[in-house]
């Protein structure tokens, strides 16, 4: 048995494998105690190395998947977009239309935030307009996923792959080495079930 690291009952483990078409299986756990810890990872079993995909997001392929582990980085460069691995970093599987929802859900609540600041306002209208614009077929953009660890994915061919340079690898954030607590920043994006 293994212990919650934070009140000591016994964890609740599930692990999925999951097959993917290009990068053979890859290992979703997900470990959750009544207390309410969480944390969630995904490990690709055959591809070990950092690498960095980039993929155009356009209205033909919204529905690509994404396998996002702990250790990866998320960064959409038109928009300002970095997702970095931090305190409550799940892994999560969606895909690009899912990352493109969440990136609208958090500008809508800082342009509420911000509602008294006209610049700020107006910087998220534009944001919003390129991702409903990308979503519906008049513009794209440019989704980067990095991971030095190698276990984050974008499965689809339409991705370009290439393995991240040593000193690229080593500035980013890993988030391996910190457990989550609360569970609820990403747990929205957890679709464990394969459909
Ligand atoms: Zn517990």
């Amino acid at each position: 048995m293994f212990a919650c690291p934070i009140c000591g009952r016994e964890l609740r483990i599930v692990m999925t494998t999951y097959d993917t078409p290009f990068f053979g299986k890859v290992l979703l756990t997900s470990i959750s105690c009544e207390c309410g810890f969480k944390h969630a990872d995904a490990i690709v079993a055959e591809v070990k190395e950092p690498v960095r995909f980039t993929i155009k997001i356009n209205k033909d392929n919204l529905f690509t998947k994404v396998i996002r582990s702990t250790s990866g980085t998320i960064r959409i460069p038109e928009i300002g977009v970095d997702i970095e691995p931090g305190p409550a970093s799940q892994a999560f599987i969606t895909n690009l239309e899912g990352i493109l929802a969440r990136v609208e859900d958090i500008v809508q609540m800082a342009k509420r935030w911000n509602a008294d600041d006209e610049e700020k306002v107006k910087i998220c209208d534009r944001i919003l307009k390129r991702i409903r614009d990308t979503i519906e077929g008049r513009d794209e953009l440019t989704l980067i996923l990095e991971d030095p660890l190698g276990n984050s994915l974008i499965l689809s061919d339409e991705a370009f792959r290439e393995r991240l340079k040593d000193e690229e690898a080593s500035k980013l954030k890993t988030g391996m080495t910190i457990m989550d607590i609360t569970g609820l920043s990403e747990r929205e994006l957890m679709e464990l079930d394969k459909s």
